[in-house]
């Protein structure tokens, strides 16, 4: 959200009122304007700018007179009045004055005449308003302020001079301005060009060269007039250019060249940036002449009579103009066309400038789908794919500038973009390992290594959109990826790179930190006056079929992250609003993003990726696991990876394969591997059983990780499976009839694909330390004193939250310190022999010393980590397992709810886990959810096991219910000291 809607800080004055013009023009949106009365930070002004509308400003009423000139000397000398001045879309110039002492009637618009009468612009006073930055000028230029000179305040005497002075410096010709109100009239064309754009007609009508000679003989006699050569000089010449026109008219003319010529036959090449429908609009009038009843349709309404509405037919003798009782000619009258349709902003997508013009285009109903269902599909094509449309120009009727044009849409056709494959290209390496080698020559040549990086971004590419599957099935066969690290790794140049090989396509680079708020995905607005819904589109769908790489993807508005998910998950693109748009989208998705901390800080890249993006304030918007186990990759890079000398040395190393052969093989194979149907993939016997068992030897080696990779999870085998068609495109595995053939080894290819990202990742050296973990944790547990045990026992009920055993009244901070502090001495057997170790819940054995005792000889184990998490009373993995084991090592009486006292602690009167006065609902679901999965997994546990519970009180059986407690056997829980409390354990290490 932008905090600063940009309307100048000078008209934030408490006096000063705005309004909201539409969008793109100099037009009030609402009909009762000039009694509107909004502050520059009102909702209705901040929303409408947000939604791409444009603002003015009202004058007179707050004293300020508005000088909007023409004229390009007056332009040069407004530094002269030392006030506040707009430079206007135009290029002209609003000079803002503050009259202290007008009178209504000295405060009123008019026109600004230069010393000979010659109009040179407007004054704007009461009942007018001028658009104000950051408007945007019909002709897609902003209007800025040329300074930031509060509004001079000036008597209206001095106002009256300088519009003397200004009408004094004025000699040069104005340039010729329409009245307010005044009718714009007919764009007048000459005889010659009539003549001319009849034969463009005869040509589109099919007719033949022969034919249109002998029409322009029959009927123009200039033709005639000349002699023979010169005439058919000039036939030849006319008919060529009109020919050449017309074939030049299939050719869609790029937005940004047309010329606003109103009328004029445009073919023009667009994408939807929003749409509106039901607007009606008048799209042209019906004059006719009141005498003699003859009508022609016009774009504008003007002062036109008779002889000039029907000057063609009147010049060829067909009709004579009327004329009224004074022999003078009548004057015709209009009717208004009303059509309702669409209105929507397009611009051409292949106008990349950042000054990107931006047209409106009106599609009238009648030329789109009727039925429901099929209109709400044209819309999401509409929204999604780039359009070709045959229009006209047209002016809006309602101003009074001829550049407020629109196009209007007489039929169109969505894109349809075919790439030519060429087959030979597609062999080119042949047999040729993928390996670390060939990714660093043949895919992206002059990035260094990155090699994983590249084998992920390579399948994303070649990733065809839908593949039959061996069972039958078709499934999405597009890849999706993540990659994440420190910053400089070069992921930005790998994706641009990579995009290189994707020209011609919808494919994009998107950087969420630079996408303004209109949202990434999409959105729909209502808008107040018309009282229609626009609907606009993000990036993302605009890549629909294509691929994308979304930079700073944490940065997502979690409305767009939640359709994000939508495109992750089921390729569908939705926004719910406004009847509900619903399109499929599919868009091979790499995202980029830092992590917060260096990589280096962490045990392993796998515990980096969980802190995505490179902010603090980004925490909240990182990654869930579902989000990630939608992902077929997740890949993390650090600086530690890269090094400098091989970098240089791999900059200055000469390519076998030059650059330029190598962007057109991967487009190439890009194109070919887009453009497959469903069914051109052969799969190898029983490769789906082949898949199954490399999905489930993963699945083993990294059991602990199921919940975290798409791979590991349910539904594993298919992410593996699919992703078999680009493996086998990468490895130009094709029969002779160009389909793919996917074998075995491309499955081996890809599994150990994944055996080095999770080796990359860190998940071996962290299934190691759950080993190793595991060994010291039984040591621990067995050799610990009985007082440690119970307080690990209370940990493990309470999920490790000191403070709720200590609000729970059992004991206090001080003594579960004491308890903890213990240095815990156990042995392990190693094959070496065996060795002696020490261990402090609360610190871990984080002290790096080893040191005898006796015949014994003690080592550190300086990477055991405390039981909690340092500054956090949550458990470590670590704490967890020793918390479990112990509470796994309890016979049946144990948990009969008896614990209480602990030995050794000075606590006297405890009546159970949970004293009496904090059995309240409230309490106890706020201990519950302090608590671990652990306990909730334990109390489910509990409510499934056919445990009843049998005469208890009823204030134990209350806390036993909710402490998930198995009951069996409690007869009564009463004070217990100390003394009279029998252990909890035996000690098993005597
Ligand atoms: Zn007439």
């Amino acid at each position: 959200m932008e905090e600063d809607n940009q309307i100048p800080v000078t008209l934030r004055q408490p006096e000063d009122y705005v309004i909201p013009l539409v969008p793109r023009t100099k037009r009030p949106a609402e009909q009762n304007w000039p009694n509107s009365r909004y502050w520059f930070n009102d909702e209705v002004i901040i929303n409408h700018l947000s939604n791409g509308g444009n603002v003015g400003f009202l004058t007179g009423i707050s004293l300020v007179m508005v000088l909007d000139i023409d004229d390009d000397s007056v332009s040069q000398l407004v530094n002269h009045y030392n006030t506040f001045v707009v430079k206007t879309g135009s290029g002209k110039v609003h000079i803002y004055f503050r009259i202290t002492d007008a009178s209504d009637e000295e405060l009123r618009s008019t026109i600004l005449k230069d010393r000979n009468g010659k109009r040179i612009g407007d004054i704007r006073g009461i009942g007018a308003q001028v658009a104000i930055p950051p408007s945007i000028h019909p002709n897609g230029n902003r209007y800025t302020e040329l300074n930031n000179n509060p509004i001079r305040e000036i008597t209206i005497s001095r106002f009256k001079e300088i519009i003397k002075e200004i009408a004094n410096i004025n000699t040069t010709q104005s340039t010729s301005i329409e009245e307010n109100n005044e009718p714009i009239p007919v764009t007048r064309v000459s005889r010659s060009e009539m003549e001319f754009r009849k034969i463009i007609e005869l040509i589109k009508e099919g007719k033949g060269k022969e034919e249109i000679y002998a029409f322009m003989t029959e009927n123009y006699e200039k033709w005639n007039e000349r002699d023979e050569r010169s005439r058919n000089a000039y036939r030849n010449n006319t008919y060529e250019n009109a020919l050449r026109s017309v074939e030049e008219g299939k050719k869609p003319t790029p937005l940004k060249n047309i010329k606003v010529n109103p009328g004029d036959e445009i073919r023009a090449k667009s994408s939807i940036l929003d749409m509106t429908s039901g607007i009606s609009i008048i799209t042209g009038y019906n004059a006719f002449c009141p005498v003699c009843r003859g009508q022609k349709i016009v774009h504008t309404k003007s002062k036109l009579t008779c002889h000039d509405l029907f000057r063609e037919e009147i010049e060829s003798g067909e009709r004579n103009g009327c004329l009224n009782e004074k022999g003078r000619p009548v004057a015709v009258d209009f009717e208004p066309i009303y059509e309702t349709g669409y209105m929507i902003s397009v611009y051409d997508p292949e106008d990349s400038g950042n000054n990107m013009l931006i047209v409106p285009i009106f599609i009238r109903n009648n030329i789109i789908p009727e039925a429901y269902q099929a209109k709400k599909d044209w819309e999401g094509d509409l929204l999604i794919k780039s359009i070709i449309l045959d229009s006209h120009i047209k002016v809006f009727p309602q101003t009074k500038k001829i550049v407020d044009w629109y196009l209007y849409v007489d039929k169109y056709e969505f894109e349809i973009k075919e790439e030519e494959i060429d087959f030979k290209l597609l062999r080119r390496f042949g047999n040729i390992k993928r390996d670390k080698e060939f990714f660093e020559q043949n895919f992206i040549q002059d990035l260094y290594e990155r090699i994983l990086a590249k084998k992920t971004n390579a399948l994303v590419l070649l990733s065809p959109l839908k593949v039959l599957l061996p069972n039958g099935k078709v499934e999405w066969g597009i890849i999706n990826s993540i990659e994440i690290g420190d910053p400089g790794q070069s992921k930005t140049y790998l994706a641009k790179q990579n995009l290189k090989y994707t020209k011609g396509t919808n494919s994009r680079f998107v950087s969420v930190e630079n996408s303004n708020n209109r949202g990434l995905l999409g959105s729909v607005v209502r808008n107040q006056n018309s009282d229609s819904w626009t609907v606009k589109v993000g990036d993302i769908p605009k890549a629909s079929n294509a691929m994308i790489y979304l930079d700073g993807y944490s940065k997502l508005s979690p409305e767009d992250m939640t359709q994000f998910r939508g495109i992750l998950e089921e390729k569908i693109f939705q926004i719910s609003k406004a009847g509900g748009i619903e399109k499929e989208c599919p868009v091979r998705i790499i995202m980029l993003g830092n992590v917060v901390k260096p990589i280096s800080q962490y045990e392993t890249k796998h515990q980096a990726s969980f802190d995505m993006g490179s902010t603090e304030s980004d925490y909240s918007n990182k990654f869930s696991g579902p989000d990630r186990r939608r992902l077929h990759h997740i890949l993390v890079v650090a600086d530690a990876d890269t090094d400098a000398k091989k970098v240089d040395a791999h900059i200055l190393k000469r390519r076998p394969v030059e650059m330029k052969d190598i962007e057109k093989y991967w487009s190439n194979l890009r194109a070919f591997a887009w453009s497959r149907k469903p069914d051109d993939f052969i799969w190898e016997e029983n490769i789906l059983e082949h898949v199954q068992s490399l999905v489930n030897s993963l699945r083993d080696k990294y059991s602990s990780f199921s919940m975290l990779y798409g791979i590991l999870s349910k539904g594993g085998s298919k992410m593996f499976a699919i992703q078999l068609a680009s493996v086998a495109i990468l490895h130009e595995s094709f029969d002779e009839k160009n389909k793919v053939v996917i074998k075995k080894e491309h499955a081996d290819w890809l599994y150990n694909l994944y055996i080095d990202e999770f080796t990359d990742l860190g998940l071996d050296v962290e299934n190691e330390l759950k080993n190793r973990y595991k060994a010291h944790v039984i040591a621990i547990s067995r050799k610990c004193p009985l007082e440690v045990k119970n307080m690990l026992h209370l940990m493990y009920k309470y999920g490790g939250n000191q403070s709720s055993i200590e609000r729970a009244k059992i004991t206090n901070r001080m003594q579960i310190n004491r308890i903890l502090n213990q240095i815990i001495e156990y042995e392990l057997e190693y094959a070496s022999g065996t060795k002696k170790h020490w261990y402090k819940l609360n610190e871990g054995s984080g002290e790096n010393r080893e040191f005898t005792k006796g015949n014994f000889m003690f080592f550190s184990d300086n990477d055991l980590p405390a039981i909690t998490k340092k500054g956090s009373s949550s458990l470590t993995d670590f704490g967890r397992m020793l918390v479990k084991e112990i509470s796994n090592m309890k016979d049946s009486k144990v948990f009969e709810d008896k614990i209480i006292g602990i030995p050794g602690v000075d606590v006297t009167t405890v009546t159970g886990v949970t004293p009496l006065e904090e059995k309240s609902d409230k309490k106890l679901k706020e201990i519950i959810q302090s608590n671990t999965k652990e306990i909730e997994n334990k109390k489910k546990e509990v409510c499934d096991t056919n445990n009843p519970v049998t005469d208890v009180t009823p204030v134990t059986k209350g806390i036993i219910e909710l402490n998930n407690i198995s009951t069996e056997g409690v007869t009564d829980v009463t004070p217990v000291t100390n003394e009279e409390e029998p252990p909890l354990f035996e000690e098993d290490n005597s």
